[in-house]
């Protein structure tokens, strides 16, 4: 166990926490999940994320880098060029980065209570500060310390080595649940939107850079392995909490307190690598886990072809409708785009499909949507005119079509 932080090493090593929440918000829990313990370098994507959701990523890019380490958590490292700390993940980034929340001029017990009641939204619960690890911590900080001088040596910070390590040590001795971590990564897994409580706490383009920082650098000197081997964004600390981000599905945690060499919990990595295993959770996984054959059926009757779309349309689903139209041989008519059934779209997805529409236009078709969702909000073409709307009932061919 992390015996350098004294107060750490008194923790029952035999605690054994797992939770999982899913991005609509369903919590699954077993062992001890209500045991709380304190969050230590578990802070430092949430942390980092509150930075980029205040100042914006280049302000926070002046003070640390986005590049993995492959060091451990603590070393004494910063880049050789711009001396900033590699990333938000190690120490030294962590600490430059908790100097900006709240404003680089703010007091540190105004950053400190900034900082809780973020947590405490991310939860969902109000979380409280162990101040027993914190001031064991404090005691114990030469090597933070020494970081802190450094960072202040070289402009990277303007507070007092004391000030930062403190509120940094703060941030770390927050106080939560394996349930509660599991709502928090959620949280990132869901753009931002707290999945239990509903509120909107981040930019989706912020739990994007968290992640991809997490990927790469979450792990310290096992991170490359850990990617390969589990394939889950993740970030442990050395009480013993470890969490995992699957971006779009789910947030998972463990507690265990016992580490390996790395400063990883030793339990929280062997169950982290079995349920990618079991679940088929890892993230570079070709398995055709993304779902569903975006063209559901096609239907003609006379001279009225109608497209039954399913799932999310994204660049891949709109390609293969694309790809399956030009291979079509359609009489003359009407060509229906039928999106009741589609689960969601982007940007590209909905780009791609209007621009299908109008070639199919352009060849002498009449053209339509059927959107009941209201998905294509923006129905204008390149060509500046709007895709023509009709009901469900105008083109069900067939029974199951309304
Ligand atoms: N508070 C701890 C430290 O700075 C956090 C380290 C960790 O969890 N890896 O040493």
């Amino acid at each position: 166990m992390a015996d350098y932080i004294p107060e750490l090493a008194k923790a029952e090593p035999d605690y054994l926490g797992v939770a999982i929440c899913t991005t609509t918000g369903h919590v699954y829990s077993a062992g001890d999940a209500e045991v709380e313990f304190t969050l230590q370098s578990v802070s430092k994507p949430f942390a980092y994320a509150l930075a980029l959701q205040e100042l914006g990523l280049d302000a926070v890019r002046e003070i640390v880098g986005m590049e993995p380490s492959g060091e451990a958590f603590n070393e004494l490292s910063l880049n050789r060029y711009d001396h900033r700390p590699v990333n938000p993940m190690i120490n030294a980034g962590a600490i430059a980065v908790t100097q900006l929340i709240n404003g680089v001029d703010s007091d540190p017990a105004e950053r400190v209570e900034q900082l809780r009641s973020y947590f405490s939204r991310l939860a969902g619960r109000e979380l409280k500060i162990d101040e027993k690890v914190r001031d064991s911590e404090l005691q114990v900080s030469d090597r933070n310390l020494s970081l802190a001088h450094m960072l202040r040596n070289y402009d990277i910070i303007q507070d007092e080595a004391h000030d930062a390590v403190s509120t940094y040590v703060e941030q770390c001795s927050i106080k939560v649940t394996v349930r509660d971590l599991a709502v928090m990564s959620a949280t990132l897994a869901n753009g931002g939107t707290q999945p239990v409580t509903g509120e909107k706490i981040l930019d989706a383009d912020v739990c994007r850079l968290t992640l991809s920082v997490m990927s790469s650098a979450g792990m310290y000197d096992g991170a490359g392995r850990w990617m390969a081997e589990v394939g889950i964004p993740a970030k442990s600390g050395v009480s013993g909490g470890l969490l995992g981000t699957l971006p779009g599905q789910l947030g998972v945690a463990t507690f265990s307190p016992r580490l390996n060499k790395e400063g990883n919990s030793v339990r929280g990595v062997d169950a982290l690598t079995l349920l990618s295993k079991d679940m088929g959770l890892h993230l570079m996984s070709t398995d055709e886990r993304y779902g569903v054959h975006p063209v559901r059926r096609m239907e003609t009757e006379d001279d009225l072809t109608v497209i039954f779309l399913q799932g999310l349309i994204n660049f891949n689903a709109a390609e293969t409708i694309l790809h399956q139209l030009t291979e079509c041989e359609f009489g003359e008519g009407t060509v229906v785009l039928e999106l009741s059934h589609i689960t969601g779209s982007n940007r590209m997805g909905r780009r791609m499909l209007k621009e299908g529409l109008r070639r199919i236009r352009e060849a002498g078709f009449d053209i339509a949507i059927v959107d009941p969702d209201g998905e294509l909000e923006d129905r204008t073409m390149a060509d500046g005119t709007e895709v023509p709307k009709g009901e469900p009932e105008d083109y069900a061919l067939s029974e199951e079509a309304v």
